[in-house]
């Protein structure tokens, strides 16, 4: 029988692991943290009976995937609940913008900025899950929906700054800026519209839903699905060389790329180990858990119904935060999200009081307390936050890489978002999964289609692994 290692169980090496057992493989996933699900681990960090999710909060991309169809996920417990309003943009005296699930109702309260909006992502929602079906692959293969991927292309290879002269108004340009503030990218670099476009348009076509009972459901599913086809999941178990997992027949590591090498080590092609040490790292985050007296009091009445509020302001000054952020300094007035997950899910709540997620975009490594400028960002637009707030749990971009090593700085999304990296990561080659080392794969969102908790890297590189052992490769 194949055997197959797989170290992390972040949603890329769950699926990675899931996808290898259900074909028969015998599989077993090493952890190294006390709990699973890396990105989707879900805890009481505040108040008992007030869940938080620790990372990964909202799950666009992961409603209806190659992944998400192969694995009945909802036989294991992962239910998806939607809010009202999928995600809104506070702006001073209570005006502001939201994104609903339709492009129409979205472009009715823009007023003339509607019309922009319905010509990008009208079309682009119509035709979502061609386009998916191709960027959540490796970029070099044939497409299979070649024209709506160059309509895609067509908005996704601009600068934000570029595409954001399509809206005049203060709501249009900034309900942009909250989306393209996602890349964590300077606004005027090559490509910054990209994830931008494609989480706007899956927020039309699939909305921006949180898991039941905390995004940790969607690493139990997955880990109950595994043990039903017989695997086994171990956490505490640190690997740091394949000589600890050996033998085995295949390795798959949900690793940052540098790690790989160095538990890879000196089986590993000089030129691989080079490229992967090399790979660039974005921005940190620093993240705050909110247990809040009865919600965040938005003066802008559609963040009050929104699962996601995107907090810095006008297009120029969330611009301005993102390029200081990317220049190494911290911001005065920083990007922050909020995520008030609790109204698509009130299981997580407990009476009255309610998790409030939220976290700013900082310089890598910072070193510095960020707690002050979120809190000030979120009270800008919501007066009397502070007086609401129980209490907190803070995790700086250092705890971050401490929390899971994978965030390397800070980086939450295991890469910087760059042109080159976007389309070709961790390095340049056709298939992207491979280390130079037979049975050895990458899995993690370093991979394509890069991050997110929809388990897509860890699919495609299982994929890649069984087409090898079938010698299809
Ligand atoms: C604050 C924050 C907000 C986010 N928001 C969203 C969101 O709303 N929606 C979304 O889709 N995504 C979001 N993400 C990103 C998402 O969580 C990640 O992209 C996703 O979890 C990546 O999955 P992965 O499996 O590649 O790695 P990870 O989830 O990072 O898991 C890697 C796992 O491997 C383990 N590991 C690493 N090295 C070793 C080793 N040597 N030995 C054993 N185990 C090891 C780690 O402990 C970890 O458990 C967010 C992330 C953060 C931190």
């Amino acid at each position: 029988m194949t055997k197959a290692v797989v170290v992390g169980s972040g949603p890329n090496g769950l699926a990675a692991a899931l996808t290898l057992a259900a074909e028969g493989v015998e599989v077993e996933v090493l952890e190294a943290a006390d709990t699973i699900g890396g990105g989707t681990r879900s805890s009481e960090l505040t108040v008992p009976g007030v869940l938080h999710d620790e990372c990964s909060g909202f799950h666009p991309l992961a409603v209806d995937t190659a992944f998400s169809r192969r694995f009945d996920l909802a036989r294991h417990g992962l239910r998806w609940r939607w809010p009202q309003i999928q995600y809104a943009h506070p702006l001073d005296d209570g005006r502001g913008a939201a994104a609903w699930r339709s492009v129409e109702d979205t472009a009715a309260q823009l007023g003339s900025d509607g019309r922009g909006w319905r010509q990008i992502f009208g079309p682009l929602t119509e035709r979502f899950d061609g386009i998916a079906e191709d960027f959540l692959r490796p970029m070099l293969h044939v497409p299979a929906h070649p024209i709506k991927l160059a309509r895609f292309g067509a908005f996704s290879l601009a600068p934000a700054s570029l595409l954001a002269r399509r809206w005049s108004t203060d709501e249009g340009r900034a309900l942009f800026a909250g989306v393209a503030a996602h890349a964590l990218r300077p606004f005027g670099s090559p490509v910054s519209s990209a994830i931008g476009v494609a989480l706007g348009t899956a927020a039309h076509r699939y909305g921006w839903p949180v898991a039941e009972g905390g995004s940790r459901s969607i690493a139990s599913a997955m880990v109950s699905l595994i043990e039903e086809f017989g695997g086994k999941v171990q956490t505490g178990v640190s690997v740091s060389s394949l000589q600890e997992i050996l033998p085995a027949d295949i390795v798959m590591l949900d690793v940052a790329p540098a790690a790989a090498a160095r538990i890879v080590g000196d089986r590993m092609p000089s030129r691989i180990a080079r490229a992967l040490t090399r790979y660039r790292h974005g921005p940190g985050t620093f993240k705050v858990e909110f247990a809040v007296h009865e919600g965040v009091p938005w003066t802008h009445e559609e963040s009050r119904h929104a699962g996601t509020v995107h907090v810095g302001g006008t297009f120029e000054e969330i611009a301005t935060a993102e390029a200081v952020v990317n220049r190494g300094r911290m911001p005065d007035r920083p990007f922050v999200l909020v995520g008030q997950q609790f109204l698509a899910d009130p299981t997580r709540t407990a009476g009255d009081i309610v998790p409030v997620y939220a976290y700013a975009h900082v310089p890598s490594g910072y070193t510095g307390d960020a707690t002050g400028a979120i809190e000030a960002q979120i009270e800008r637009f919501a007066p009397g936050f502070r007086d609401r707030i129980v209490a907190r749990h803070l995790r700086s971009a250092i705890e971050m890489e401490q929390h899971n090593p994978n965030y390397v700085g800070g980086d939450v999304v295991t890469g910087a978002n760059d042109a080159r990296q976007l389309i070709f990561r961790p390095r340049v080659t056709l298939d992207p999964y491979t280390l130079g080392v037979p049975g050895v794969y990458l899995c993690s969102a370093a991979t394509p289609p890069g991050a997110g908790a929809h388990g897509m890297c860890g699919y495609n590189a299982a994929q890649s692994a069984l087409r090898r052992r079938r010698g299809e490769q």
